[in-house]
């Protein structure tokens, strides 16, 4: 396994295998977003030896993100936050749709549900299901941040306000090296609302699940070309 690449400064994040796990500190504690898939576990839990993390925010209940949810709430103790929408897909990908957002991810798509309902993160519990009136619950825990709901990938997908970054999990990716649309979504039109709603937002960066941190004008023409091209669907 190639070695993860660490960063830390403005962004802290770790990346491995196109997974892409942050760190976002704050007065009382760290936050973790995102834990990774199966292989990242060591190099992952080595990383966060730095951090004092108390909580772990997952952007959504899939397997490449949930995976080391238990290991390293059992390693730290941190407690392990997801929106409430995505409570039941926890080890059951196959709970809600998957449908491929373009036309050139039908055969991907095909891949990704099958292997998907094979593998099933080790078990985990999250101890605060927020919904869609907690956008301020981390401010309770001393960050100067926001909760985001930006369903359509999953329906629970969130991700977080921070200063000029929006970690958004999977609602967009880099996973391809440059910004992309994820290929697959459990409701389109919910999702193409949601690469609304980051426009409207406007962060400088964003932080996702895969791939570097893209900024919002090389993200933006990609978002845009995509809300033109499927405006009939929508
Ligand atoms: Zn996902």
């Amino acid at each position: 396994m190639a070695d993860p690449v660490i960063r830390t400064g403005h962004i802290n994040l770790f990346a491995q295998s196109d997974v892409t796990c942050y760190i976002i500190r704050g007065a009382e504690g760290d936050l973790l977003v995102d834990t990774g898939f199966y292989m990242n576990r060591r190099a992952l839990l080595q990383w966060l030896s730095v951090y004092s993390v108390k909580w772990i925010f997952l952007t959504h209940a899939h397997p490449d993100h949930d995976w080391n949810a238990a290991a390293v709430a059992q390693k730290t103790g941190a407690k392990i936050l997801l929106h409430e929408a995505d409570s039941t897909l926890i080890r059951n990908f196959k709970s809600q749709p998957v449908h491929p957002t373009a036309d050139r991810w039908r055969l991907r798509n095909l891949t990704q549900n099958f292997g998907g309902a094979l593998v099933k993160s080790p078990p985990y519990k999250p101890d605060i299901l927020f919904g869609d009136a907690d956008g301020g619950l981390l401010k309770q825990y001393g960050f100067d941040a926001e909760i985001v709901h930006l369903p359509g990938h999953t329906r629970g997908s969130s991700g977080i306000l921070c200063g000029d970054v929006l970690y958004c999990g999977d609602a967009f990716t880099a996973i391809f090296g440059g910004p992309d649309i994820t290929p697959h979504a459990a409701d389109i039109p919910q999702m193409t609302a949601s690469l609304r709603k980051i426009l409207e937002i406007r962060p400088k960066w964003l932080a996702c699940g895969h791939g570097f941190p893209v900024k919002l004008r090389d993200a933006e023409p990609v978002i845009r070309a995509y809300l033109q091209e499927h405006a009939h669907e929508i």
